[in-house]
Parts: C-alpha cells; sequence; structure tokens
C-alpha cells in the first residue's frame, strides 16, 4: 500500500464492557490519516450517558474482585497473554499507528510496539514482586503496610505514542487490580481500541478495560467529571492538564498523574569528546517522531567556540529526518498528526522568520493527498528572550543558541518554566554531575538525548506536571498504602 492508498477501514467503535460499542447517540466523528488524507475509521463519538456505563462497568468489575482480588498469577498470566497478542499482531499494529498519526511504519514497528509489549510483561512480572512492610509498632501489635489497588482508573493520552503510552498507563494499572476506563487522543484512539479487544481474546474480565472514544471537551469532560473516578493518569498538554485539576476538584479527591507538556534543552559543552556524535544524537532528540514528543531537545545550546563545527554536522545529521511515505519501510520522518497541526507549526516557523531569526528548512511539503508533511528546520539567532524558546512547537523544529558560560547555559536551560528534560554533553565527569543537578528535569541526559527506560521513571517537575510513568514508581499512581494494625496482646 502507498501512501495515497486511502481504502483502510478501521472499526472506531468503543469498548464498553468487552464489546464494541456505537454512541448511543449514533454520533461519530472522521478519523482522518496524516498519511493518505482520507478517513480511515469513524470513530464513536461517546457522551456522558456512554461514558457513565463505562465508569459504572468498571466500578462493578472492580467492587466484584474478578480482577481486583484474583491471584497475582492469574492477573500475571493475563498480562503477559496480553503481551504475546499484542507482539503476534505486531505488523498490523504499526500499520494502524502509522495511518493513524503519520511516524515511520518502521519506527512504529521498532519503538512502539516492542515497547508497548515490553511494558505489558515488566508489569506483569512485577506483580508478585511488590511487597509490604511491617514497621516497628509498640509491643501487643503488629501493623502491616500493603499497597492497594484505587478502584477505577481514568487514563486519558495523546496522539503522539498512542499505543505506547497508553500501554504505560493500563500496564500498571492493571497489574495493580485496578478497573480502567481509557480515552485516547480522539486523532488517533485505533490502536487503543484494537488494543482494547486483545485484552478481551486474552481472557482479560470484561469491563476490566473500557476504551471511550470521542472529544476530549465532550467525552474526556464526562471522563473528568465522573465521581467514581478513583484516580486520573493523563498525558497531553500544559493546558489540559491545567484544565483536568480544576475540572477533577470540582468532582472529588482522586489520586492525579498528568505528564504534561516540555520544552527541553541540549547543552553542548566544547569539552564533549565527540562533536559529530553529540550533533547527530541533537538531531534526533529534536526531529525523532517529528518533533512530535514531549520530550524533545528543540532548544539546543553550542558553546560559542564549538558551534561552527557543531553546526556543519547537525545540518548533515538533520537531513536524514526529511519526511517520507511513512508507509515505506525505508522512510526515516513521516507526516505530522494532521494537516491542522502542520500550520500551526508551519505559523511558528514564520513567526521566528518575523523575529528575526534565520530559519534553514522547514519547507512544508505535500505527498499523496496530504500536506502534513514538514521538513526538518533549524532556527539561528533567535533572541534569548524570545517566546518561541519557552513554547512548545511540537514539530520537527530546532533552535540553535550559543552560549559563552556553564552559568550562562544553565539559566537559559531553566527559564522555559518546563521541567520535563535536558541533555548535557561534555567530556568532564565534573562537569557532567554539577550541570546536571542544576537542570530542573525529570530526566537529565548525560553524553545521549532523551534517556528513557522501563526501569527508570518518565515525569517532570513544574508546568510538566506531577506523577511518574514508567518503572516501579507508576505503581504510585495505582495503589494507595494501607495500613492494618493488629492489636494482639
Ligand atoms: P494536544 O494539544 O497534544 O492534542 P491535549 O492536551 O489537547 O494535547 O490532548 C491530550 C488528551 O487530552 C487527548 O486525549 C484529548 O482528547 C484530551 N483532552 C483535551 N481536552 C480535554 C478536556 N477538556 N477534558 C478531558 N480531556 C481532554
Amino acid at each position: 500500500m502507498s501512501a495515497t492508498d486511502t481504502h483502510q477501514h478501521y472499526d472506531g467503535r468503543a469498548v464498553i464492557g468487552g464489546e464494541r460499542r456505537e454512541a448511543r447517540s449514533g454520533a461519530s466523528i472522521p478519523s482522518v490519516s496524516p498519511v493518505t488524507g482520507g478517513s480511515i475509521a469513524d470513530l464513536a463519538s461517546l457522551d456522558a450517558p456512554d461514558v457513565a456505563e463505562a465508569v459504572s462497568g468498571a466500578a462493578a468489575a472492580f467492587e466484584s474482585g474478578v480482577w481486583s482480588r484474583a491471584s497475582a498469577d492469574d492477573r500475571k498470566a493475563t498480562l503477559f497473554r496480553i503481551a504475546d497478542a499484542l507482539e503476534k499482531r505486531s505488523a498490523e499494529f504499526a500499520r494502524a499507528e502509522t495511518l493513524s498519526m503519520g511516524k515511520p511504519v518502521s519506527e512504529a514497528s521498532a519503538v512502539d510496539v516492542p515497547g508497548s509489549v515490553a511494558t505489558f510483561r515488566w508489569y506483569a512480572e512485577l506483580i508478585d514482586k511488590v511487597a509490604g512492610e511491617i514497621p516497628s509498632t509498640p509491643p501487643g501489635s503488629t501493623a502491616l503496610v500493603s499497597r492497594v489497588p484505587l478502584g477505577v482508573v481514568g487514563a486519558i493520552t495523546p496522539w503522539n505514542y498512542p499505543l505506547e503510552i497508553a500501554a504505560w498507563k493500563i500496564a500498571p494499572a492493571l497489574a495493580a487490580g485496578n478497573s480502567v476506563v481509557l480515552k485516547p487522543a480522539e486523532t488517533s484512539s485505533i490502536t487503543a481500541l484494537m488494543l482494547a479487544d486483545i485484552a478481551s481474546e486474552a481472557g482479560l474480565p470484561a469491563h476490566v478495560l473500557n476504551v471511550v472514544t470521542g472529544p476530549g471537551r465532550s467525552t474526556g469532560d464526562a471522563l473528568v467529571r465522573d465521581p467514581r473516578l478513583d484516580a486520573l493518569t493523563f498525558t497531553g498538554s500544559t493546558a489540559t492538564a491545567k484544565h483536568l485539576m480544576v475540572a477533577s476538584g470540582e468532582t472529588g479527591l482522586r489520586r492525579l498523574s498528568l505528564e504534561a507538556g516540555g520544552k527541553s534543552a541540549n547543552l553542548v559543552f566544547a569539552d564533549v569528546d565527540d562533536i559529530r556524535l553529540a550533533a547527530e544524537k541533537a538531531a534526533f532528540g529534536a526531529y525523532y517522531n517529528q518533533g512530535e514528543v514531549c520530550s524533545a531537545n528543540s532548544t539546543i545550546l553550542v558553546q560559542r567556540e564549538i558551534v561552527d563545527e557543531f553546526l556543519a554536522a547537525f545540518r548533515a545529521a538533520a537531513l536524514e529526518y526529511r519526511p517520507a511515505d511513512p508507509l515505506d519501510p525505508a522512510s526515516t520522518a513521516g507526516a505530522l498528526v494532521s494537516e491542522r497541526h502542520a500550520d500551526t507549526v508551519e505559523a511558528a516557523i514564520e513567526e521566528a522568520r518575523a523575529a528575526g531569526a534565520q530559519i534553514e528548512g522547514g519547507t512544508r511539503r505535500s505527498l499523496g493527498n496530504s500536506s502534513a508533511y514538514i521538513d526538518p528546520a533549524i532556527i539561528l539567532g533567535l533572541p534569548v528572550g524570545h517566546r518561541l524558546h519557552a513554547h512548545e512547537i511540537f514539530g520537527p523544529v530546532a533552535a540553535i543558541l550559543p552560549f559563552d558560560t556553564e552559568e550562562e547555559a544553565i539559566g537559559i536551560a531553566n527559564r522555559s518554566g518546563y521541567g520535563l528534560a535536558a541533555s548535557v554533553w561534555t567530556g568532564s565527569v565534573s562537569r557532567a554531575h554539577r550541570v546536571s543537578q542544576r537542570l530542573v528535569a525529570g530526566t537529565v541526559s548525560v553524553n545521549t538525548v532523551d534517556a528513557i527506560g522501563l526501569t527508570t521513571p518518565f515525569g517532570g517537575f513544574k508546568q510538566s506536571g506531577f506523577g511518574r510513568d514508567l518503572s516501579v514508581h507508576a505503581l504510585d499512581n495505582y495503589t494507595g498504602l494501607k495500613t492494618t494494625w493488629i492489636q494482639h496482646g
């Protein structure tokens, strides 16, 4: 199939109680592929009564104990079966992900799907390895501190890693024994729906995982305002995260974990061991996934004495991220999520140009019936205080700024107001520690960019939100500590 073939059509109905369901109103919205330019699914657009039904079912399933009190062995086996089924259908999932949001199928196959499989396996393994505590209490008593599931977890996810971020939320929430109601991004819901089908086939009891589809402001809002949600986990923009805090607070108290935006800096010091490697990785950090990554290192600070050498290598590396047909396995960059989003990214590039910056690349392109493609852009000479240095563009756009001193670079890196990620390139161990300690970021990568793994927590500080995905710490989003104090004389 080429980029212009518009015949692929997926089931866009929601999953409630293990079954595919239309909205009660019958309303649906087209899921437009940025690859084909055509609709690839009619996405059910759920209203509050549909969402309430999903939450009721999830709450009843939790109460029943069918999953929440199932043995660790049973839960582990089910999550492994989900992982196995997903792995078996990886080509199908990778293709659906590419058609949904435009990333190259090579990346969806090599990163998104295997990453999601690994996430389910990792949390399956963790289920029976989390032990409680027996703290010191007065003689004649014993206290047990155990981690218990919270109940119904609402999860709201973005379109840049539709399957993988859904897995980051669902796997630990289910591993802990919760029921989940997931609201995927309306632009890219297909793989989350397919995942819920797989979970049913793998024997996950009905109502334990539901996927409610539709726009954020209606379907998402109904989910957030349902008082029966015991936890809400979110990945998306800072503006929505702020709104969710308010809407949640109006509804009641519940556990919140909100991974919001970012504007991450990559600091390249003149004492770096390998300038070419730093430049190649910097291009990856800025342009990977069309730059649609919340932890993208889109502000590149380069010590003045190596700017020319770095830029020459960076320009060459950027060429690797020129967009091409996302369905061609040889492509290394694809379409932005929508033509509308490409308009926004283009407008940001024009804003930088109007502010006197020099722009290299950044050309808008059409492929087949879609014009959601933008060449990697390099912005040079944008004044340090310009709004775009603190604004998440979420596209293939990197600004390069020279600096003179370590103090100056740290100051620029920390001024965005976000705190998700940062990178440091240096051959000095002392500088690596000194600078890392000062950078306000959930993850600081040293001599690499955007380091991430299943074993390490991912999330931010300040306007990047709070709560952590991945690692054992993700359980904090989905479990509470319970003390059972036994007085025995
Ligand atoms: P982006 O700007 O990257 O699309 P958003 O924060 O708008 O990020 O979207 C992330 C997720 O949040 C999506 O699933 C979207 O539907 C959902 N969402 C957006 N607005 C709301 C809202 N008001 N209430 C609940 N969910 C929302």
